[in-house]
């Protein structure tokens, strides 16, 4: 099936913007920097890529019959929120898992932003103090028997939705709609800049852009701090939508891009550089970036441009994923 025969529910505005962050090329003295905002794509509780991904799934969802959303993430969920918000525009309820994976003194982790929203969009939200981790979960699981054994019928959206058959496909779209943007702009993006974590969002775009003719770069910057198994997860979720969507060949090894250097030692917390580029681009720009994902990206980006390995010449878009709910959560650095 090509991806355009994908049954999509579309819970967002339409075409994400695109527009130039002409002060933040400016003052790294090159390279032009653009954005695509999924941060503002739709009116459900602040949107972002999760809602993107989730426009292929509701067709799933539907389908199945589900009474109940289950979903898993920390405290500070962009993803959750985002399934809270679906279920409520579906009129289904949601029951989502938050667990403790980030150790953060911040102490109103658990009460701001992300889950105060979900919290008031009617989500039966459970909080699980187990940590980090991109895989599947016992705490997830138990949920779902429970929720089995009282009559509901549950479906289930993985942490982040990385395990999801549909995941993908939410990003390969992205692809094929910025090609679009770039026919109307008149120009030609050849560096991509996203954030990765559990490599849903990267892979989607590396599936989609594998069917375009334009050479580009995906630089993938990791915010797990699990480089190794993001890269492996990275990979399996990318050849699995290029399959899905009958790119009609292999994924060579020089279509992934996964950079580490910017996670700090771990997902959730900030580090310098991370500090840094939130400052620089709300103070240029106006645009307001989070510490857990679109932080560390933008570190990424801005050091790339400096180095000279996004090269002066290049037209370089920032993928703007989301996530600034979390930064009430910490007002302890920011
Ligand atoms: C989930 C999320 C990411 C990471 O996307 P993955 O598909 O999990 O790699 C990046 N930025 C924001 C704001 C997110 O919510």
């Amino acid at each position: 099936m090509a991806l355009k025969d994908f049954e999509r529910y579309p819970l967002t505005f339409g075409p994400s913007p695109v527009h130039e962050l002409k002060r933040l090329s400016a003052h790294l003295g090159g390279a032009r920097i653009w954005a695509k905002r999924e941060d503002v794509n739709s009116g459900l509780a602040f949107g972002g890529n999760k809602t993107r991904k989730l426009e292929y799934i509701v067709p799933d969802i539907l389908a199945s019959g589900a009474t109940v959303l289950v979903s898993i993430g920390g405290y500070q969920s962009n993803h959750t929120r985002q399934v809270a918000a679906v279920a409520a525009h579906l009129g289904l309820k949601a029951r989502l898992v938050q667990e403790r994976w980030v150790d953060w003194p911040d102490p109103l982790t658990d009460r701001v932003g992300n889950i105060q929203l979900s919290r008031l969009m009617g989500a039966d939200v459970r909080l699980d103090p187990s940590g980090f981790d991109i895989g599947i979960r016992k705490s997830w699981e138990d949920a779902l028997a429970e929720l089995e054994a009282n009559g509901e019928k549950p479906y289930p959206i993985p942490a982040e939705l990385p395990e999801h058959k549909l995941g993908g496909l939410g990003f390969a779209n992205w692809a094929y709609e910025l090609e679009a943007q770039e026919r109307e702009l008149g120009i030609v993006f050849d560096t991509i800049v996203v954030c990765t974590v559990t490599g849903s969002t990267h892979a989607g775009m590396i599936a989609g852009f594998a069917g375009q003719d334009r050479p580009r770069r995906v630089i993938g910057i990791d915010g797990s701090a699990t480089l190794e198994k993001t890269r492996a997860q990275l990979e399996r979720i990318a050849r699995h939508t290029a399959e899905l969507i009958e790119l009609g060949r292999d994924l060579r090894a020089d279509e992934f891009t996964l950079l580490g250097d910017w996670a700090g030692d771990s997902y959730g917390i900030p580090v310098e550089s991370t500090l840094a580029a939130i400052r620089t681009t709300a103070s240029l720009e106006g645009v307001i970036l989070d510490p857990v994902y679109e932080g560390k990206s933008m570190a990424g980006l801005i050091d790339l441009v400096r180095s000279g390995d996004i090269g002066r010449e290049s037209n370089v878009l920032f993928a703007h994923l989301g996530g600034q709910l979390a930064n009430n959560a910490y007002s302890g650095v920011l």
